[in-house]
């Protein structure tokens, strides 16, 4: 039985946007290959309200997060970790041989401008990484004010965003960044397999003055197959996720951004209060997310039984993030194309099932 996923990605696919897959295939040097990439490229500027440049690579975000800092460290990379994702930003640094530096707080806690700018003010960084939405303890970190303070403080330090679990599911300004990625599987909701990011103008400029940018990984190679042959990319993109975000940016586009924003914080403020009224939330108090609200298993419940009997009703929820907070917390995602009647219905289920 298929269950519907209040999991934080791969997010519920609509069957006509998974329909928009199964179009006939063409080559990805025919000029239809060059529409379709431009025609992505376009609506993407819309949806993020940008002007900067777009690239789409056939793989999952992680991908870009390891491409971007390839493409932009000299000096030192600022790692930003309150949780699994942003750790991986610092993990992927180090795999690459990149002189890398962090601060951590607490999981559950926010990361501040002011422990941003006390670890920047060392002056052994080039690079920043930060997450926005940190799905593993449903922390939204203040992004755009730590954005400021570098700006106003450290203006030749790059910012690199990990925005996939929020991009489209929250407005943020793409604008005051260097790098903001997402994947295909969360809030744009579609099958894995595609991911994104807007680039600024400095970044390409950057990336000029890296010598071993990789060859999968390079942004220069990336960019000079989008501005020369409109849109194709170096190797062979998977064209029908190409087709199905071509088609899903245009419901982006009919239901409007403002409309969009606004349904995931009117689902993400029902959830909460579900939450508090039965459990705690788990994130530190002003910080929590608008996609994926995560609660502090207050009751002892068991999460695993829970999901079980959820499943039996064509349901799915996600357990606590790795070992450190399986069974501690419980997550329930509302990104994507999820409607508030989901939301209504998967509490309910809840509530029967806990006997609430
Ligand atoms: C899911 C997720 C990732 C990993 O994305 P992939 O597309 O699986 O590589 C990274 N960061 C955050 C915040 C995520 O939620």
């Amino acid at each position: 039985m298929h269950k519907k996923l209040f999991i934080p990605g791969p997010t519920e696919v609509l069957p006509e946007v998974l329909e928009a897959q199964t179009k006939p295939m063409f080559g990805h040097r025919m000029k239809e290959a060059s529409e379709l990439g431009t025609s992505i490229i376009n609506k993407l500027k819309k949806v993020l309200e940008t002007d900067q440049g777009i690239i789409i690579w056939t793989a999952s975000g992680s991908l870009i997060m390891e491409a971007s800092v390839r493409n932009s460290v000299k000096k030192g990379v600022l790692g930003t970790i309150c949780g699994a994702f942003s750790e991986r930003w610092h993990k992927m640094a180090k795999a690459n041989g990149l002189p890398a530096g962090k601060i951590e707080v607490e999981w559950g806690k926010a990361i501040k401008p002011e422990m941003v700018d006390a670890e920047l003010a060392t002056g052994s960084y080039d690079v920043l990484c930060l997450t926005h939405n940190e799905t593993s303890t449903g922390v939204m970190n203040p992004v755009e004010e730590i954005a400021d303070m570098v700006h106003a403080k450290y203006p030749d330090v790059f910012i690199l965003v990990d925005a996939v679990s929020s991009l489209t599911g929250v407005k943020l300004d793409v604008n005051s960044f260097d790098v903001v990625l997402t994947s295909t599987q969360k809030c744009v909701a579609l099958p894995p397999g595609l991911s994104f990011c807007t680039v600024s103008d400095r970044f390409f400029e950057r990336a000029k003055t890296i010598e071993h940018r990789g060859h999968y990984t390079d942004f220069l190679l990336m960019k000079k197959y989008i501005d020369e042959r409109g849109g194709q990319t170096p190797s062979t993109p998977a064209l029908s996720l190409y087709n199905a975000l071509d088609f899903q940016l245009d419901r982006m586009l009919a239901e409007g951004m403002d409309n969009r924003y606004k349904r995931h914080s009117d689902m993400a403020e029902r959830t909460r209060a579900w939450i508090r009224e039965h459990f705690e939330l788990f994130p530190e108090p002003g910080y929590e997310s608008q996609t994926v609200s995560v609660g502090k298993n207050t009751k002892g419940i068991s999460v695993a039984d829970l999901n079980k009997k959820l499943g039996e009703r064509g349901l799915a929820i996600a357990n606590g993030y790795g070992s450190k907070l399986k069974e501690k917390t419980f997550r329930i995602a509302h990104m994507g194309d999820l409607q508030m009647k989901d939301i209504d219905e998967l509490l309910a289920a809840i509530d029967d099932i806990l006997g609430h």
